[in-house]
């Protein structure tokens, strides 16, 4: 097997503040491969876009800190480079896409100056070439009439045109990771629909990495080849989207397809998240798991075990000497949920993406990816 396009091991992020340090990531890993799209699910909070941000040294220093971890791109170990020893990296061959794209659009420019600045940051094009470029991909993010519209401005755009704007951008350093986080959030669902079908467009032409945050699992059966599941600065759960998503293995990935909107009940995860400043000893989950048990609340966090091939919990029942079968009708219980959703709205997506995408029941109806706002 060939190695990853991006290795995160270990990786701790830390931020000092007055109430005490808070341990935004405490001992992550992942990999994401070439061509592949990895999904970071889980509650806001929960650590996912500052591990996204340590990758490419965006968090904030002071009073964030990077206390622990080794990050590797590409074979190239990016781990200690300051900040500007990241220039060629940070933006080019990764580049980020965020929330909101009203953010990373400056107002007073065009959003042609503003796509030709990022190609020219990157490659010594003529200025003709550059716009040449810029047009090419406005038209490929899906704007209509991108040479005329190359002079306006982004109060001009609506939402999800900004952010294909903004795409666009992201693409004109032919990143060879685009990671996004929550790209399609504060989008209407049939505007949502438009950009995943983009994202998963273009990563099939570039064979490009993404990797994904979100905390919608109906996104994650969207976009995901892979899906790691984050509480409280770790990962509880990593695997397939087929398996995690048929069988959830950890009793936090159950609880979560159990909060998804099914034909019966929806049910909300009890008890509350805990202090990020005063980690607790054991499972971070145990004071909400119905399963927990004396060992859960002792020690550090429970390693990642396997459950099967290419899929791992951080969970006691699924080491040695623990039955698993234990917790395996809270899988059952997730997976009727997801099935109840599925049948109240119907598989609404259809494609390579059916199998996962039908579980978590998306409610858009299939619009194509043309929006017809402006
Ligand atoms: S380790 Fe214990 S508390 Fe944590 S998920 Fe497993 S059973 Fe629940």
């Amino acid at each position: 097997m060939s190695d990853p396009l991006l290795s995160v091991e270990g990786l701790r992020t830390h931020f000092h503040t007055d109430e005490g340090t808070v341990k935004a990531v405490d001992g992550v890993s992942f990999e994401v491969s070439r061509g592949e799209t990895v999904c970071l699910v889980g509650e806001s909070g929960s650590g996912k876009t500052v591990a996204c941000e340590s990758i490419t040294k965006l968090v904030p220093s002071p009073p964030g800190e990077i206390v622990d971890g080794r990050v590797t791109f590409d074979g190239d170990d990016l781990t200690d480079r300051p900040p500007s020893g990241l220039t060629g990296v940070r933006g080019g061959r990764i580049a980020h896409v965020f929330q909101n794209p009203q953010g990373a659009l400056d107002p007073v420019y065009s959003i042609g100056a503003q796509i030709v600045e990022a190609i020219q940051l990157h490659d010594d094009a003529s200025d003709g070439a550059a716009r040449e470029r810029a047009i090419g991909l406005l038209e490929r993010v899906g704007i209509p009439e991108a040479g005329s519209r190359f002079d306006e401005y982004p109060h001009e755009f609506s939402g999800g045109m900004k952010q294909r704007v903004v795409i666009a951008m992201a693409l004109a350093g032919e990143p060879d990771l685009l990671i996004a986080d929550e790209p399609t959030t504060a989008l209407d669902v049939t505007t949502q629909a438009g950009i995943l079908d983009l994202l998963n467009d273009i990563k099939a032409e570039r064979d490009m990495a993404i990797l994904f945050v979100t905390h919608d699992l109906g996104v994650v059966a969207e976009i995901a080849d892979r899906v790691v599941v984050f509480y409280a600065g770790k990962v509880m759960e990593r695997g397939g989207v087929h398996a995690v998503f048929e069988t959830p293995a950890h009793p936090y990935t159950q609880a979560l397809f159990r909060c998804l909107p099914g034909r019966g009940e929806r049910e909300t995860i009890g008890g509350s998240f805990p202090d990020p400043t005063d980690p607790l000893d054991g499972c971070r989950f145990h004071p909400r798991c119905p399963h927990a048990i004396e060992v859960c609340t002792e020690g550090d966090q429970p390693p990642l075990e396997p459950v099967d091939a290419d899929h791992t919990a951080s969970c006691v029942f699924h080491g040695e000497g623990y039955d698993a079968a234990a917790i395996r009708e809270g899988a059952a219980s997730a997976a009727r949920s997801t099935a109840a959703r599925t049948d109240r709205t119907g598989s609404a997506r259809t494609g390579d993406r059916s199998d996962a995408a039908g579980s978590a029941g998306r409610t858009d109806g299939g619009r194509s990816a043309t929006e017809d706002d402006r």
